[in-house]
Order: C-alpha cells, then sequence, then structure tokens
C-alpha cells in the first residue's frame, strides 16, 4: 500500500502544473450574418450555412431577415463563433454585444407578476429570471407527486451527465408504474442547457394534469387512459452549470458537460442521436469547440444514451414533444435534408396544423422551415422503427428568447397547454383514418358570426345558392361528432344558427356544413 500512496503522489505532483480545464462560459453576442453576394436565389440561406460550416459554425436558431443592406440571418453566436464567421469572411452586423447583460438590464417585470394568466394553482416561480433552478425542479416533482401520489409517480432516475446529475422522468397515469397496455406520449425539456422555458412548459402541464384530474373530465379520461411520460430536464449538468455562472439567469451555455480533451467542453446533445449522426457538416458540428457539436460518435453522450434505453425498453411512445425555445415554431423530421420527406408527411401535416392552432406557431418539416440538424431527436424517435416503435416526433420552439422576460414565464408555458393536451390524446389515436382539419374545403360560405376562441355561445352563418338539406355539425379533432347546429331543409341565402360550446371541453373542434352535394370546414377553439 505505501507503494500505492507514493505513486498516488508522483501522479499527483505531476499533474499539479496542468491544473484540470474547466468549461468557461463565453460572452454572446446577437448578430446579422449577411448572404453572401451571388448566392443562389432559391437557397440564398444554404450558401451561407455552407460557407459557416467549412469554417466549423453552424447556425441555430437563425431567422432570415430582409434588411436594406440585403437578406440576413439573425442569430446568436459566442466569441467562439463569432471568430469562426470573421474568418469565413462573412459579414457581421452585431446588434447586442452581450445579451446577457442586456437581459438582465432590461427585464420589465417578475415571474410572480406574470402568474395571472396561469390555468394552475401552484407557484412555480424560481429564482433565475423566473425559473426554478435544477434542485428546484426535483423540489417541484416531489411535491407534485406528493399531492398527487395516486396519478403522479416518484421521480426515477433514468440515466446520468458526465458529472452524475440524474436526468429525472416521472410518469402521469391513473396507475403509474403499472403497465395497463394504454397508449403512451413523451414530454423532454431542456436537451440544450440555455432554455429553460423548456423545462416550465413540461413542468407546467404536469401540474395541470395532476390539478384538475379530479374535477375535469378531459383531463381524467386522458390520464386514465395514458401513459404519459416527462423528462423535464435532460442536460442537468449544463442547467447548473448556467445556474452557477448566471443564478438570476441569463446564462448561455448550451451543451452538456463532456470534457472533449482539446481545452473545449461539451456536446450537443440534440445532434447525438443515432439516426442520420452526422449526416454532413450543415447540420452539425464535427468540431468540438463549436456550439453544435455532434460529439465522437453517435449517443455517445450519457444523457441521450438515457433517453434511447428509455424508449427501447419496452415502451410504446407513439407521440413526443422535445421542447426548446425559440422560435414560435413546430417541428418534425427530417431534420437532417430538406430534399426527402417522411413517408408519415401527411400525417405530421395535420397534427402539425391542428397542435398549432392555439397558439399559432409555425409548423413544418424542420429542415425546411428552420435549418438542417443532424442527430436530432426527432429524427431518431421518429426513424427508428425496428428497435422501439414509430413515435411522432416534434421539436417545439417555445416564444421568443432564450431567457424572456421573467413577466412572460407563465404565458409561454401556458400558450403549450392545448397542444399538449392534444399530443396525449393523439397518442391513443393518430389522425390517420381522421380528416384533417386543415385548411377549409371549397363549397358554400361558412363563417363564425361570434367568439373565436369560444368560451361559451359563438354564431355560425352559412350561405345557400339554392334552397335544399344541410347539415352542419361540430366534430372534434379526432372526427368524432360531439353536436349537430341544424339538419334539414335551408331557405337559399344566409342562415344563422347560434352554437352553445358550454358543455364541450377546451380544445380544437372542427365546424362541418354539407349541402348541394358540397362541404365546408371551419375550425374553432373552445375556451376557459
Ligand atoms: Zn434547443
Amino acid at each position: 500500500m505505501p507503494s500505492r500512496a507514493l505513486l498516488a503522489l508522483v501522479l499527483a505532483a505531476l499533474a499539479a502544473p496542468f491544473a484540470p480545464a474547466q468549461p468557461v462560459p463565453e460572452r454572446h453576442s446577437e448578430v446579422r450574418l449577411f448572404v453572401p453576394d451571388g448566392a443562389p436565389v432559391a437557397r440564398p440561406g444554404l450558401a451561407l450555412a455552407e460557407r459557416l460550416a467549412a469554417h466549423g459554425l453552424v447556425l441555430d436558431h437563425a431567422r432570415v431577415e430582409d434588411t436594406p443592406h440585403g437578406l440576413a440571418f439573425r442569430t446568436v453566436l459566442s466569441e467562439t463563433e463569432l471568430a469562426a464567421a470573421r474568418a469565413a469572411d462573412v459579414e457581421v452586423e452585431v446588434l447586442v454585444e452581450d445579451v446577457t447583460a442586456h437581459y438582465l438590464a432590461t427585464r420589465r417585470g417578475t415571474c410572480e407578476e406574470g402568474m395571472g394568466v396561469s390555468r394552475i394553482a401552484a407557484d412555480l416561480c424560481g429564482p433565475m429570471g423566473g425559473y426554478l433552478t435544477f434542485d428546484g425542479v426535483v423540489a417541484a416533482l416531489d411535491t407534485l407527486h406528493a399531492r398527487y401520489p395516486e396519478v403522479v409517480s416518484a421521480r426515477a432516475s433514468i440515466g446520468q451527465g458526465h458529472e452524475g446529475r440524474d436526468l429525472w422522468m416521472v410518469e402521469i397515469s391513473d396507475h403509474p408504474g403499472v403497465d395497463e397496455g394504454e397508449p403512451e406520449a413523451l414530454y423532454t425539456g431542456v436537451h440544450h442547457a440555455r432554455e429553460p422555458g423548456s423545462m416550465m412548459a413540461v413542468l407546467y402541464f404536469m401540474y395541470y394534469l395532476a390539478e384538475q384530474y379530479e374535477t375535469n373530465p378531459e383531463v381524467r379520461d386522458l390520464v386514465d387512459e395514458r401513459r404519459l411520460f416527462f423528462v423535464p430536464v435532460v442536460n442537468p449538468d449544463g442547467y447548473v452549470f448556467n445556474e452557477t455562472t448566471d443564478p438570476d439567469g441569463g446564462g448561455m451555455w448550451r451543451k452538456n458537460l463532456r470534457d472533449n480533451g482539446d481545452g473545449s467542453f461539451g456536446v450537443d446533445v440534440n445532434r447525438n442521436y443515432g439516426y442520420e449522426w452526422g449526416y454532413d457538416d450543415v447540420g452539425s458540428s464535427p468540431l468540438p469547440g463549436s456550439e453544435t457539436y455532434r460529439g465522437p460518435a453517435p449517443f455517445s453522450e450519457p444523457e441521450i444514451v438515457a433517453l434511447r434505453d428509455f424508449l427501447e425498453g419496452g415502451r410504446r411512445v407513439s407521440m413526443a414533444f422535445n421542447y426548446h425555445t425559440y422560435s414560435d415554431l413546430l417541428l418534425y423530421p427530417w431534420g437532417y435534408t430538406p430534399d426527402l420527406q417522411t413517408p408519415d408527411d401527411d400525417v405530421f401535416a395535420a397534427l402539425g396544423d391542428t397542435l398549432t392552432h392555439v397558439n399559432g406557431y409555425t409548423y413544418g418539416q424542420g429542415s425546411i422551415t428552420l435549418y438542417l440538424t443532424n442527430g436530432g431527436a426527432y429524427d431518431w424517435m421518429y426513424g427508428e422503427q425496428e428497435t422501439k416503435p414509430k413515435a411522432f416526433a416534434f421539436t417545439v420552439e417555445v416564444g421568443y428568447w432564450f431567457w424572456p422576460d421573467p413577466i412572460d414565464v407563465y404565458a409561454l408555458a401556458d400558450e403549450n397547454l392545448e397542444a399538449n393536451l392534444l399530443l396525449a390524446r393523439f397518442a391513443g389515436a393518430p389522425p390517420v383514418a381522421a380528416e384533417p382539419p386543415a385548411s377549409p374545403l371549397p363549397g358554400p360560405p361558412l363563417e363564425l358570426t361570434g367568439p373565436n376562441p369560444v368560451r361559451t355561445r359563438t354564431g355560425v352563418a352559412f350561405t345557400l345558392a339554392a334552397p335544399g338539406p344541410a347539415r352542419l355539425a361540430v366534430y372534434d379533432v379526432l372526427g368524432r361528432e360531439v353536436a349537430v347546429l341544424a339538419d334539414g331543409p335551408r331557405s337559399a341565402g344566409r342562415n344563422e344558427v347560434a352554437f352553445d360550446a358550454s358543455g364541450l371541453a377546451p380544445g380544437v373542434y372542427v365546424l362541418r356544413l354539407t349541402a348541394g352535394g358540397e362541404a365546408a370546414v371551419r375550425r374553432l377553439t373552445v375556451a376557459r
């Protein structure tokens, strides 16, 4: 033993001059990157993205802007990335030098002041820009289980990050932990450490389900007939890193905390899934210093191994929301290429249309709507259909910034509530056979003459070219008839009927008029 102790001393002495490397937070700037002259008109962004990718810079959350100085991508870059953009000889305009300092200086209110919109009773405000710390999230999960043990499981670890922090999973169902063969859905947050709004969207929904279970028939029905799984923080190490560097919020660390061995830290865990991993260097970066570094191999990261093993461990998850921030988007596969659509593109589009009806988010195939991503969660959750069942998986990009004004913390979580409920519903009945409640069909004019969203009553008007039988009915998103407003002979011209929606659960519905061999469709929302 003495020799071993001596060896340890010698090793310690040898290591001493080389203090272990630590991740260092970088300043982040909001910038415009101008599309190079001569870029093809049809795909200007691709020319820019390829030029940047050649210098290891892969854009994330870029928005195209038409400026007086030409087409530009507005995005957020670390100092390392800014240097790469300049090295790529791309014209850069810095809009906000230090986004964290800007955020801290311009906040208008507190999380508590924004709770007026809340549809949950619980106070989930935290000290970090209005968001809970990681320990706060864990405590909130424990509180929820303690209050509602009949429908909320105790937290269970599905794995750990490099630093040993747990990925906590909670199930909500009528008999959590018991497999009754029910359809399953998954909700995740914080793949990216600087996106606390993704955690809040998940936690808020969990509280809503538990609080409403006894009194709300729609919620009771969902909880009784589903197994709903929640992993509010997929990347706990990165989340805690932001807490440590920026306890008041505004921390911009994105990746996990892998020591890449070259002085850089972190893998973008949402580029580490094994479906078309590393397909190209535009949708993820091979360079360890990049914010979108995909890691040394598919599933090299313990956080993503944890989710993979969870989904492959006998789960039947058929619907998944992977929450991110920001951009008001609902994205679906493929992320890795804009040149292919999934075989289920029609289903994704119908789901996207319905799921965004309340919050108005833009939906579409990720690689077309936003930018390329390979190794992302939704491509694997959908694309891998042998080791586990196919899941209709989405990326939801909540809100307007990584760290929104604290006064908006509740509102941004709340605006995703209906989509969360619908996703749970769709887990049991993907709307493959249901009529897509998408664009209005040609046919006789059909309009709402009262409020939409409807709280209690509204009016509906339709115009017939000739007298004859007309049928006007209301359907839920699964195509089930829930009300009949007119059914019989009607005169030519404008007909008006009243619609009392007070007996319907909140959600999205479809009005369908059939008359003279034609049909017309309009959507409406019932809110409380
Ligand atoms: Zn993200």
